[in-house]
């Protein structure tokens, strides 16, 4: 493949009536899903390998947020604080941490290790092997984007058992029911940026959601609207386009050429399994082109975390 850039015409769809503000996770699919839709994205692609490793990571996850054990959630007026200052009610910075999340990383290590490549071994190694301080530290990097390149490759495991707690709190009953905030590119729950947007197909058809790389809520957001400044004028969309004219339509960056930001969008009324954190890593083709063409991303997915290769 050697993808190329085009601006689809004619792509947008109508938005979804009365979809509400807020879809919390659903603890039975979110990562069960995710882990399906990786394996399925893994068949035939430039880097199997390494999207059927993300498949069992999130199977793992999805494992660990079935066994989730009951953790503190936000008092009731801790709760209302935070709604009346339109401030996320579970911030990923500023919350405190409950310990349980570096059981689960443990338990994610040591069940990694014997289906992890070998370069990646030491890296499972020294997180078994970290001390609280030294993890805490990272996980602060971490939900800031504030990534150390020195340790970038123990960041993913790290992101993903903070993923593990922050959306078990994100699907409790006490989470549900929170409006957007008068910030709307960040996550009413936990204040993190979108990994991505989906477009929705049943229920909500068209409606448009975006979705936090932390605590997988989706939050609704009109579409065509950048999420970074709010502009709706110079909003356009790119796609990839194979040699042969192909045109890859489920996963478009929506680029905005007043702040120079893109996010991709998932869509799922093209395919109604795409997934906005693992169509995002198969899609990494659009994320350079769109990168050469001027544009800076403008939210996470720490599932992959570029840097030194450090351990
Ligand atoms: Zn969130
Ligand atoms: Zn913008």
């Amino acid at each position: 493949m050697n993808p190329t850039l085009s601006t689809p015409a004619g792509m947008d769809l109508q938005q979804g009536l009365e979809a509400p503000a807020l879809l919390q996770p659903l603890p039975a699919s979110v990562f069960a899903d995710r882990a399906a839709r990786f394996e399925r994205l893994a068949h035939g692609h430039a880097s199997a390998d390494w999207l059927a490793f993300l498949a069992s990571v999130t199977r793992i996850q999805h494992e660990l947020l079935q066994q989730h054990p009951a953790v503190p959630l936000p008092s009731d007026a801790q709760r209302e604080q935070s709604i009346r200052h339109g401030m996320p009610v579970v911030p990923a910075n500023g919350w405190t941490r409950d310990p349980i999340w570096r059981r689960h990383l443990a338990h994610l290590a040591g069940r990694l290790q014997s289906m992890a490549p070998e370069a990646l071994q030491p890296v499972l190694v020294a997180l078994t092997n970290a001390d609280a301080t030294e993890l805490e530290r990272l996980a602060d990097g971490v939900l800031r984007t504030e990534y150390d390149p020195a340790h970038a490759a123990r960041l993913p495991f790290i992101a993903a058992a903070l993923q593990v707690y922050w959306t078990w709190i994100a699907a409790q009953p006490a989470l549900a029911g929170l409006a957007r905030l008068d910030v709307p590119g960040v996550c009413p729950c936990c204040g993190s940026l979108p990994v991505a947007s989906v477009v929705q197909t049943g229920t909500h058809t068209g409606a448009r959601y975006l979705h936090c790389s932390l605590c997988n809520t989706e939050w609704n957001l009109v579409r065509a609207n950048c999420s970074t400044c709010g502009e709706t004028d110079k909003v356009s969309y790119r796609v990839l386009e194979d040699d042969d004219g192909t045109t890859h339509d489920v996963v478009r960056a929506e680029v905005c050429d007043d702040c120079h930001s893109y996010l991709k969008q998932v869509l799922r009324d093209k395919d109604a399994s795409a997934d906005p954190v693992a169509d995002d890593l198969a899609t990494l083709a659009l994320d350079i082109l769109v990168d050469e063409a001027g544009y800076l991303r403008s939210g996470p997915n720490p599932l992959f975390i570029p840097g030194d290769g450090g351990n």
